[in-house]
């Protein structure tokens, strides 16, 4: 019939449009003007956080600061709910794994979404650090490159990780803590 033929002369010009489009051809990638978009997107969000967040705030997300000890806000806290990153709002730490390591910096064995020891749910990631002369692992927001503090392996079983977080860095809301 003539609906049938119709369709079976559809068919090789639809496989023809499909392989003249190939790999050859690519979509809107990230072209040559790519770096300097994200860079200039970079200085944007630079200059907001300074809008955005007091002086303290700045100077401990923002140029890797740390609060004095057993000044942080958070660091007696023991109401349950979940620490989130100031700047951006990502959950980072729960108050259930939230503890007493003596410091002055609010301490925490585990970042919230930890899987056993697989990070990668968590909005947290672990960047080395030289400064002050020793080796420190820095401990960064995922999601906006906030400094949030460092991590040591002297922490409580069975994690032994401590987390040490500027409480500068978080924003603390009341509720379920998982
Ligand atoms: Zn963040």
């Amino acid at each position: 019939c003539s609906r049938c033929q119709r369709r079976h002369r559809g068919l090789p010009e639809a496989a023809e449009a499909q392989a003249s489009r190939g790999p050859g051809r690519r979509g809107p990638g990230p072209g040559p003007d790519a770096g300097s978009l994200t860079k200039q997107a970079e200085r944007t969000v630079a200059t907001d956080w300074k809008k955005k967040l007091t002086p303290e705030q700045f100077y401990v997300t923002r140029q890797k600061g740390t609060e004095p000890p057993f000044s942080g806000i958070y660091l007696n806290n023991t109401e349950p709910g979940i620490y989130y990153c100031l700047c951006c709002n990502a959950p980072l730490f729960s108050s259930e794994k939230k503890y007493d390591s003596g410091t002055g910096w609010p301490s925490f064995s585990e970042a919230y979404g930890t899987c056993g020891r697989d990070e990668s749910n968590t909005n947290i990631m672990r960047r080395p650090d030289n400064s002050l002369g020793s080796t420190r692992t820095e401990v960064i927001c995922k999601q906006c490159d906030a400094h949030l503090g460092h991590v040591f392996d002297d922490g409580p079983a069975p994690s032994r990780q401590r987390f040490c977080i500027n409480s500068l860095s978080l924003n603390f809301k009341r509720g379920s803590s998982r």
